[in-house]
């Protein structure tokens, strides 16, 4: 009764029960607006009905297009399979393993396109803590509905009917703002951990609640994400930084009990009290970035999130006798092992989040030809955009900012009148200058030497 009177408030027709059938929304139920729909998606869903087959636009697309929000991307959905999609376009490529799908591509444009899956069952797919492995039986359109992960991520839209079909009252949860899981939340975070990860993403990213059912199993079945392979928990991560709601993510994973020891990543970030300005200010500069469709780089973000605990230990070795160049890399050893165990940061990521790093002592240079080289460096805007933050957090005096950007800025007589300029002391500087007057002058020119000419003079090396 309660049911029925809800529904009616909410203007859902309930759905068949027992049966597999979805609840139809028609164009004026729903409210799409078909200038949201990218014309591609709309041009691979046509493709594949001309050809006979399904196809749907589904998942995250249906669900932003509910909420009035422009897709980031578009996955379609249909019955055939990954090589009779393959044969339809010009441009597509079958990938991935444990989930085949295939990549139809436009241009710069890409899109998903998946077979109708069955739910896994077979114990055989899956490892020894219930993880789904492999997932690649396919199946009916509502068996692939069962098989999402909440009732929002599992309607389709057909853009040729305009129709909307929703499988397990996905649209009263948009309507409510809530997450729920299809099926046993248990069972469901137990085939896979990262839909943990997901939840809270979505919860920030669309400021919905997530239902008390979902929720609660989350803070028990948290050490679960340690069997995710780390390339995948990395994944997943990246997509909350740059989902536009970064430091939001990173909140609601503490408040669900999912940064403890799980991602040693987020110990670092949540819970160092010197670097918080720093990171808010580099969260806070990425979800602008993110909000006006600029790119970010990965590499970038992940240096920022872990500068304060590279400045830790670099003063830590400085302390312990090292000279301040081979102390900085000791210091990025570290921390990027410690961070690569659980979190696979890729090898390039991590060599371009050193150099940033590796810049930084660099700026404090600001005589001779030094400035020249480097803002001809390769990586200097990712450098200089750190350095920003750095004195924008308070960390090194802000006059060293001001006057990289008036360099970079400048035309030719201005850089030499700033060259010539005396430039007063700074705190960071101070620090320089007291580890130079304890080193053996031929060894520091050595160093100099190597940073100069773009040499990795990394710790280890220096150490031998
Ligand atoms: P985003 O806006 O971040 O792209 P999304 O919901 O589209 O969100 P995708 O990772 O692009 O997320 O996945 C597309 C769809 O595939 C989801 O909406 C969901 O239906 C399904 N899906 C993705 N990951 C999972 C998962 N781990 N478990 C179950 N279903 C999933
Ligand atoms: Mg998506």
């Amino acid at each position: 009764m309660i049911k029925k009177l809800i529904r009616k408030i909410l203007g859902v027709k309930p759905s068949a029960k027992g049966a597999n059938k979805p609840i139809v929304l028609s164009a004026k139920e729903h409210g799409i607006d078909v200038k949201l729909v990218s014309s591609n998606a709309i041009r691979v869903t046509h493709t594949l009905q001309d050809a006979g087959f399904k196809a749907f636009i589904v998942g995250g697309a249906v669900r932003d297009l509910l909420l009035g929000v422009k897709p980031k991307d578009f996955d379609v959905a249909t019955n055939a399979t990954p090589e009779q999609v393959k044969r339809l376009f010009r441009r597509a490529f079958i990938i991935g393993r444990r989930f085949q799908i295939v990549h139809v591509m436009f241009g710069q444009d890409l899109l998903e396109v998946t077979t109708f899956r069955a739910a896994a069952s077979n114990d055989n797919n899956k490892d020894e803590h219930g993880r789904v492995l492999r997932d690649n039986t396919f199946g009916q359109q509502h068996e692939d509905a069962m098989r999402r992960d909440f009732t929002v991520n599992a309607m389709y839209y057909d853009p040729s009917t305009q129709v909307v079909l929703d499988y397990h009252n996905g649209i009263q949860d948009i309507r409510q703002k809530t997450l729920r899981m299809i099926g046993v939340p248990e069972a469901r975070y137990r085939e896979d951990p990262v839909r943990m990860l997901r939840v809270v993403r979505f919860a920030a990213k669309l400021g919905f609640t997530i239902d008390p059912a979902t929720a609660a199993p989350i803070a028990v079945m948290a050490t679960l994400i340690n069997n995710v392979p780390a390339a995948r928990v990395f994944d997943e991560m990246l997509k909350s930084l740059t989902s536009g709601h970064a430091m939001a993510c990173l909140e609601q994973l503490r408040k669900e009990g999912l940064h403890h020891g799980l991602l040693p990543l987020l110990d670092v970030v949540l819970e160092q009290p010197l670097g918080a300005k720093f990171v808010t200010l580099a969260l806070a500069n990425t979800d602008a970035r993110v909000q006006a469709n600029k790119t970010t780089s990965p590499s970038f973000l992940f240096a920022t999130l872990l500068w304060h605990q590279v400045l830790e230990k670099w003063n830590a070795y400085q302390a312990a006798g090292e000279f301040p160049i081979p102390a900085l890399h000791l210091a990025a050893d570290d921390v990027l092992e410690m961070q690569t165990e659980k979190l696979a940061i890729q090898r390039k990521i991590g060599s371009d989040m050193r150099e940033i790093w590796a810049m930084q002592p660099r700026f404090e240079r600001r005589v001779g030809k030094s400035p020249y080289k480097l803002i001809e460096h390769l990586r200097f805007r990712a450098a200089y955009d750190f350095l920003l933050l750095r004195c924008a957090s308070g960390e090194i005096d802000a006059s060293i900012g001001e006057w990289w950007t008036a360099f970079y800025e400048g035309d030719p007589a201005g850089r030499e009148a700033l060259l010539n300029a005396k430039i007063k002391p700074e705190k960071s500087d101070k620090s320089e200058k007291t580890a130079a007057k304890k080193r053996p002058r031929r060894r520091r020119s050595a160093t100099q030497q190597s940073i100069d000419m773009n040499i990795d003079v990394s710790g280890k090396q220096e150490n031998k």
